[in-house]
């Protein structure tokens, strides 16, 4: 199968396999798993932040951070196509009774400045309390600019806000600019990290921040179901793909380039590419028929108008090139 639904249908390769048969594990609910606590202490390195927290998934290492930061009648302004927002069952509404505050993005994936200005509250007991700035690095495949992670940092600092990435995929963003993770981290007071997308590993997220906030995150993920026990297994994936899954993340980003390139040369509407992701327009009612074909030669899309096309590690030049053949096949039987 080639699968370019998207970069978490990854599979722990051998290697991460075995690094994860041989973990030295204990009760991480004590505290006492050796390898959870070696790649807590990698994420809160390699992020510069104080501390890390290891969870089950992104989606729950949000929702912490959430709960961490905001109290019952606080709110979050975030994009309206963010994940957490959208994507996360409303669980901070549902279960921190926080207010999602949601703003359009612009078209390269930040939230403008004066639009977020534009619905922070007043101090009045009419509103919700403003507390938090929550920003998705990359979103949807776009890398936020440096300059406008600094400009986003320095005006939270003046509003009183705290600010949250959701970096499902923030290492995309640090390969793409050619930085260390902490280069764009250190615009932010925490952050979200999966290590089940292109990093490749099973489960897991990180989420990052000061000794403080992981302590009271460390509550949440406990209260949400999420201090598990013997979980050296999973974190050993971790490490494995912190080491070795991370500068290969270019590869990802060149491939989904030539991708890009060659289904424009057969007369693919490509509208976008950023990181590893490849955007593309069909005509009407082409999306079913397309699905169908690719099925046939063990190749899964999940199409729709607007096709999203993610390249991962289990997916190389050469499973692209099948791709565009079977593509071009399609395009000729119409
Ligand atoms: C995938 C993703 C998450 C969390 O995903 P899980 O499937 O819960 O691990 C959060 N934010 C973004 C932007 C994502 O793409």
């Amino acid at each position: 199968m080639i699968d370019l639904r998207s970069d978490t249908v990854t599979r722990p390769s051998n290697a991460m396999r075995a690094a994860m048969m041989s973990a030295e594990t204990g009760d991480d609910v004590y505290g006492d798993d050796p390898t959870v606590n070696a790649l807590e202490a990698e994420a809160a390195r390699l992020s510069a932040k104080a501390a890390a927290l290891f969870l089950p998934t992104g989606t729950q290492a949000n929702l912490v951070a959430l709960l961490s930061h905001c109290q019952r009648g606080d709110e979050y302004i975030v994009g309206q196509l963010a994940h957490n927002y959208k994507y996360e069952a409303g669980g901070a509404a549902v279960l921190g009774s926080i207010q999602p505050q949601p703003i359009l993005a612009a078209v390269d994936g930040t939230l403008p400045l004066d639009a977020i200005a534009a619905v922070i509250k007043p101090d009045d007991f009419h509103f919700a309390r403003s507390r938090l700035l929550s920003l998705e690095n990359t979103h949807n495949g776009k890398v936020l600019p440096l300059s406008y992670l600094q400009d986003a940092f320095q005006f939270t600092r003046t509003h009183q806000l705290a600010l949250h990435i959701d970096g499902a995929r923030i290492f995309n963003a640090a390969v793409a600019l050619n930085v260390p993770l902490d280069a764009l981290t250190k615009y932010c007071d925490t952050l979200t990290i999966c290590l089940s997308k292109g990093l490749g590993t099973p489960v897991g997220s990180l989420l990052c921040g000061s000794e403080e906030f992981i302590r009271h995150a460390r509550r949440w993920r406990k209260m949400t179901g999420g201090g598990m026990r013997q979980a050296g297994i999973l974190a050993a994936a971790g490490l494995y793909a912190l080491q070795h899954n991370v500068a290969r993340l270019q590869d990802d980003h060149d491939n989904a380039r030539w991708l890009a390139q060659q289904l424009k040369l057969i007369g693919v509407d490509v509208q976008e590419q950023h990181t590893n992701m490849v955007f593309v327009r069909l005509p009407d009612q082409q999306d079913t028929a397309l699905k169908a074909w690719m099925a046939q030669h063990k190749i899964l899309l999940s199409t729709g108008p607007i096709t999203r096309l993610v390249t991962h590690l289990d997916v190389d030049r050469q499973a692209l090139a099948t791709v565009v053949t079977h593509w071009n096949a399609f395009l000729q039987a119409q």
